[in-house]
């Protein structure tokens, strides 16, 4: 079991002053570790790049002054919208060979958050989970509903083998024959897991979280993971802080994780990284 979390003094951070403030922003690209083994020099380099760019989408945004939310919206779609990792383009496949996007948002000034679960036809799903949050009264969509108003917000919308890749589906492959007892080997963390996350302060002050996943390979049709669950994936609040959580989600569902976190550090007082491990633990 593989559980992870992304706070501020983690990797894939950047950190900045501008005349305003200062600003953070850190991103994730999903638990486990990929193996040296399955990684060419130019594969390792093209995980490196995709995460710079998506670092530089929300970089430029909380540089400008402006707001966490919009950074995160842009690092996650910048990372949907990359084929390595598991979230809008490149998602894993579920047993019956679909993919079923999970994506979550929220803002810690106002509390206020959007998600969406079992999407098989928006693009980018976190941007449909914003809509959510901004242009409806609910908090969480899913499937066939949350396809629907995105079409209706006019989110583009693809076909699903849009997110298709033939790793992916040789991920599937292995994990059927794993499950007929033809391999032994588990799925390795890069065949399994590749959410992505992104976490942000604004030069205001004002924090946001935003997760988006394909879930992982063989999932059951219809499994819906801690991504999109607000306060078990995905969480954000001022007083305490911004949370995107990566790792094997029926175990960040039932200790309510990222939410967890945050109650520590509100109500115990627990600094961060020790309200992290702890929650973790
Ligand atoms: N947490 C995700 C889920 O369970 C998977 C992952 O982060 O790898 O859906």
């Amino acid at each position: 079991m593989r559980r992870q979390v992304k706070f501020a003094g983690d990797d894939n951070m950047s950190r900045s002053t501008t005349k305003s403030g200062r600003f953070v922003l850190a991103i994730h690209g999903g638990a486990g570790t990929i193996r040296r083994a399955q990684l060419t020099p130019a594969r390792e380099r093209r995980y490196h790049e995709a995460l710079r760019d998506a670092l530089k989408a929300g970089y430029a945004i909380l540089a400008a002054g402006g707001a966490s939310l919009d950074a995160v919206t842009a690092s996650v779609v910048s990372l949907e919208d990359c084929p390595l990792f598991n979230a809008g383009r490149g998602a894993v496949f579920n047993a019956r060979g679909r993919h079923e996007l999970d994506a979550a948002i929220m803002d810690g000034a106002s509390r206020n958050a959007g998600a969406v679960a079992g999407v098989r036809r928006a693009k980018n799903p976190i941007r449909v989970a914003r809509a959510v949050m901004e242009c409806s009264p609910h908090v969480l969509l899913g499937g066939a509903g949350a396809d629907a108003f995105a079409r209706k917000q006019k989110l583009e919308l693809v076909a699903p083998d849009h997110f298709s890749t033939p790793q992916r589906l040789l991920a599937l492959q292995r994990a059927k024959q794993r499950e007929r007892g033809a391999v032994r080997e588990p799925l390795s963390a890069t065949d399994r897991h590749g959410t992505v996350g992104a976490v942000a302060r604004d030069v205001h002050g004002n924090l946001a979280a935003a997760t988006s996943t394909g879930g992982f390979t063989n999932k059951l049709a219809g499994r819906i993971g801690d991504t999109p669950v607000v306060g078990a994936g995905t969480y954000a609040d001022n007083v305490t802080c911004a949370v995107s959580a990566t790792g094997d989600g029926d175990f960040f569902l039932r200790a309510v994780f990222a939410y967890d976190l945050s109650a520590r550090m509100r109500y115990a007082g627990e600094p961060l990284a020790r309200a992290a491990r702890n929650a973790l633990a």
